[in-house]
């Protein structure tokens, strides 16, 4: 989508500081964190939120599972815990309207609901 920062991202065209990429997704740090490790994970197709994907695309949600296992890994936080996140629509505060997984660690996460 042309008019999209995470698109953008993910082809190059905005720089950010990545820590992984495949031909399905990129990993990069979040440009505001609110943890010791703050990283978004981005399928490279644009849908705005979940319930937009079709069923036969839904596969772009395990590989994007798939680049998130990697990153907590290559990241370390595997060992003491992290958090994922995924806002969709006003109620939940969604600013970007790609799809992204927040993935929060580096430190004890004050709990959340
Ligand atoms: P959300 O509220 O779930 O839509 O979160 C959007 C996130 O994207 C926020 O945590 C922002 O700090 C982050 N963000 C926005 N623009 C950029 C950017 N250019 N590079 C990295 N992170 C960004
Ligand atoms: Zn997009």
């Amino acid at each position: 989508m042309s008019d999209c920062i995470f698109c953008k991202i993910a082809q190059g065209k905005i720089p950010a500081q990545f820590a992984y990429s495949d031909e399905h997704a990129v990993v990069f740090k979040d440009l505001s964190p609110k943890a010791p490790v703050h990283l978004l994970a981005v399928p490279r197709q644009h849908y705005a939120c979940i319930q937009d994907i079709e069923p036969l695309n839904m596969g772009i949600m395990a590989k994007l599972m798939g680049a998130v296992s990697q990153v907590v890994k290559q990241e370390k936080l595997s060992e003491k815990g992290y958090r994922l996140v995924v806002n969709s629509g006003a109620d939940a505060g969604q600013v970007v309207q790609h799809i992204h997984v927040h993935i929060l660690g580096g430190a004890k996460l004050a709990q959340c609901p």
